[in-house]
């Protein structure tokens, strides 16, 4: 690899960079990644587990049947973000490897630790979109929809250089405020490989959002459930929106896990979905808004 390359930034279909290249904020060289046909197809492994390529779009995600019925987590948080337009170009590697959505970081006429500056000015400036999970040095939350949802189905990652990153490997643990994920210069994500789903599992996605569409949530979940003889036998709830990288909500998870898919259960599980936040002077709100998302995702998994 030259030096160049290295050093380069990748561009997949330029959802994301070609804005940050039009206000300056990216600057260095470019190296295109074209599509090759490996990376652009879903393949089904024995036990009907699905590998899914890093040039796959988020439309094609979100239409494809048999996802649709294997994790139907995923398909609905791919159908919720963005736009039509969007998600008929993006691709679920520049969904991973997107860069955050702070307005400071997007301003390039202000420093912040994403852009080698010694701190983050949302901290003490307008950090009302921020983190309600206040667990690094930058506030911006972490801006991937498909890395909640990957979170929720306990994918896996190949890049051309490691050969399975969890999620939280892939993105970091949110305590290096000057990335937004952990690939190495030069790495680039070729496939995403899914666990095959759960015997009888049913699974929802929602997300609380300032408009009707076109826009990041504010927050949002992607819960999954297998609900047998009255009980939850298994359950997985991961959050976006709410902190520097996606969550897994433990303690909401244990309070439902083998409990009876009652409204008690479910209201206990729903106000333990903020346990360890720390929200901003200006985050509170999010709180509210993610027990709100566990309670009714819960619920209806448990009808
Ligand atoms: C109006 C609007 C609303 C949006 N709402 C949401 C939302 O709700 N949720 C959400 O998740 N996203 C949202 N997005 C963002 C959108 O999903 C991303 O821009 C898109 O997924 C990026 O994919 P891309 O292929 O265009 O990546 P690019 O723009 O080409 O690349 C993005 C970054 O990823 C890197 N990269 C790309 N591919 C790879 C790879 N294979 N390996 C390593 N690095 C790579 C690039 O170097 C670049 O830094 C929204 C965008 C818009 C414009």
């Amino acid at each position: 690899m030259s030096m160049a390359t290295a050093t380069a930034e990748f561009r997949a279909a330029g959802t994301d960079l070609s804005e940050r290249r039009r206000s300056g904020v990216s600057r260095g060289p470019l190296v295109d990644i074209a599509a090759r046909p490996e990376l652009t197809d879903i393949e089904w492994g024995a036990g009907g587990a699905a590998r899914i390529g890093a040039f796959v779009t988020i439309a094609a995600l979100a239409s494809n049947e048999r996802i649709a019925a294997a994790y139907p987590g995923l398909a609905a948080s791919a159908l919720g973000l963005a736009t039509p337009q969007v998600r008929h170009l993006a691709t679920l590697g520049g969904n991973l490897a997107q860069r955050s959505r702070c307005w400071y970081f997007r301003n390039p006429h202000i420093d912040c630790l994403k852009k080698s500056g010694a701190d983050c000015p949302a901290r003490d400036g307008n950090h009302l979109y921020g983190v309600a999970f206040d667990l690094g040095p930058c506030v911006a939350p972490h801006p991937s929809t498909m890395a909640a949802a990957l979170l929720a189905y306990d994918a896996r990652v190949a890049t051309d250089q490691r050969s399975a990153l969890t999620i939280g490997e892939l993105l970091g643990d949110g305590s290096d405020g000057s990335a937004d994920h952990a690939l190495r210069p030069g790495e680039m994500i070729r496939s995403i490989a899914l666990p095959p789903p759960q015997q009888s599992e049913r699974a929802l996605y929602k997300r609380a959002i300032s408009r009707t569409h076109a826009e990041w949530p504010l927050a949002e979940v992607c819960a999954r459930a297998v609900v047998k003889d009255g009980a939850f036998q298994f359950i997985r709830l991961a959050a976006g929106g709410i902190a520097p990288r996606p969550l897994r909500l433990a303690a909401s998870e244990a309070a439902l896990q083998g409990k009876p898919a009652d409204a008690a259960t479910i209201a206990e599980a729903a106000k333990l979905a903020t346990s360890g936040a720390k929200p901003l002077p200006m985050t509170g709100y999010k709180l509210d808004l993610l027990s709100g998302l566990v309670k009714d995702l819960v619920e209806r998994l448990a009808s």
